[in-house]
């Protein structure tokens, strides 16, 4: 459509997730037009989170060090894990204020027609946090559609023999939704009522 430059600014907007062919024609022309000190902090943050930011050894989410900040803070407690799919997850968890345990951050959710197994989650790693016993609750809030549900159930299975108490988030949250846009209220709701699940 365009020459040079900006088409391959174009292309390379439009492969982000959620952004079209219009929206990144759009953002291309207004990154075009805009101040270049704008376009040198857009650059400086792209070129920082791909340098500094990596996931933490601990429990996956997104860290700026070897441990995220949520896993270095001394005043949370260690028994109880909350299981995310993705670092957004934690975020949206951490606005509601109901929750003062660590989190373990899946990667993403089971799904047979994406081709995505448990071997493909860290799951094997949430296990091993959960072998030396020191954890007694997992709380289980993986996004409320298909894929979550499976998950959720799934895990629940596994960790079954080990004896601790599971939950997962109680209803209240749109079905078929995704957990980041549960708004603080609905999503602080569903953490208070988590109902257990029996493997
Ligand atoms: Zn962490």
């Amino acid at each position: 459509m365009y020459e040079g430059a900006i088409q391959d600014l174009i292309d390379e907007l439009g492969r982000l997730p959620g952004v079209g062919p219009k929206s990144a024609q759009r953002i291309a022309f207004h990154l075009l037009a805009a101040e270049s000190a704008d376009v040198g902090r857009l650059v400086a943050a792209l070129q920082r989170v791909q340098a500094e930011v990596r996931f933490c050894v601990t429990c996956y989410n997104v860290a700026e060090g070897e441990q995220c900040r949520i896993c270095k803070d001394p005043r949370r407690t260690d028994d109880v894990i909350c299981v995310v799919e993705e670092p957004k997850d934690v975020v949206a968890i951490e606005r509601t204020r109901e929750f003062r345990g660590r989190y373990h951050v899946l990667g993403g959710a089971i799904s047979p027609i994406e081709g995505v197994g448990p071997d493909d989650l860290r799951v094997k790693e949430l296990m091993t946090r959960l072998m030396d016993g020191s954890v007694t609750e997992l709380i289980i809030a993986t996004d409320p559609n298909l894929e979550g549900e499976a998950t959720a159930a799934y895990l629940a299975r596994l960790v079954g023999p080990l004896g601790l108490a599971v939950s997962r988030l109680a209803s209240g949250l749109p079905v078929g939704g995704d957990l980041e846009y549960a708004d603080e209220i609905t999503l602080g709701r569903a953490f208070e009522g988590r109902r257990r699940i029996d493997a």
